[in-house]
């Protein structure tokens, strides 16, 4: 078996133990030769082996078998358009997709909205699930950026490993609960400018955190 598979499982089942997927919601990717290897559609984490991922080619043709994730449009969309992208990881995630449904980007009000490759998270246009539109708004949403939010729908992140994308969508989520805590509070963020942002991005380029 080979790790990768092994490594995809274990970021699937994460995902759900941490509640990031309710309901089987949720997939993982990684980029393999000319293709990837992905989740399959609707089989609970629990369940999952190595064995269930299921093979493509970023035109959706399946090399394996198994009935690959409905997502596959924006998997293959994001490696076809993202050298840096290795592996992908899309979660329901609570807290971060209450932002999402109300459309509500994640501005640089903490330092480690840089950790999720930019200045903010956008909120991609909403789209359909598992259609080329949704594709195109993710990929259009992620541009110099590893994770963003899928209206009415969750979260994408992309990462050079399977643990960097996992590590950015949980980030995410994290962001995405400390930002709902100040809008709760009726509190006005303090939004860091910029220049400050490139700064940590810089820093970010020389510490070992993965993601
Ligand atoms: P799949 O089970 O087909 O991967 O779909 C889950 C999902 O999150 C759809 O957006
Ligand atoms: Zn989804």
């Amino acid at each position: 078996m080979s790790d990768k598979r092994e490594a995809i499982v274990a970021a699937a089942k994460r995902m759900d133990t941490a509640g990031f997927a309710p309901n089987k919601s949720g997939n993982v990717s990684a980029r393999m030769n000319d293709g990837m290897l992905i989740t399959p559609s609707g089989l609970p984490y629990a369940r999952m082996t190595p064995d269930d991922l299921v093979t493509m080619r970023l035109d959706g043709t399946v090399t394996g078998s198994g009935k690959p994730s409905s997502e596959w449009p924006f998997h293959a969309a994001i490696y076809e358009a993202r050298a840096d992208a290795q592996a992908i990881v899309h979660t329901h995630s609570p807290k971060a997709t209450a932002l999402a449904c109300a459309r509500k980007p994640i501005p640089a009000f903490h330092y480690m909205i840089a950790y999720c490759g930019g200045a903010d998270v956008r909120c991609a246009d909403y789209a359909t699930f598992g259609t080329p539109e949704l594709a195109q708004s993710v990929v259009r949403g992620l541009e110099d950026r590893k994770a963003v939010l899928l209206a009415n729908h969750g979260v994408v992140a992309l990462g050079a490993t399977i643990e960097g994308a996992y590590n950015i969508a949980a980030e995410v989520e994290n962001l995405a609960g400390e930002y709902l805590t100040i809008l709760a509070a009726g509190l006005d963020p303090v939004i860091l400018d910029e220049a400050e942002m490139e700064r940590v991005a810089a820093r970010f380029s020389g510490y070992g955190k993965v993601g």
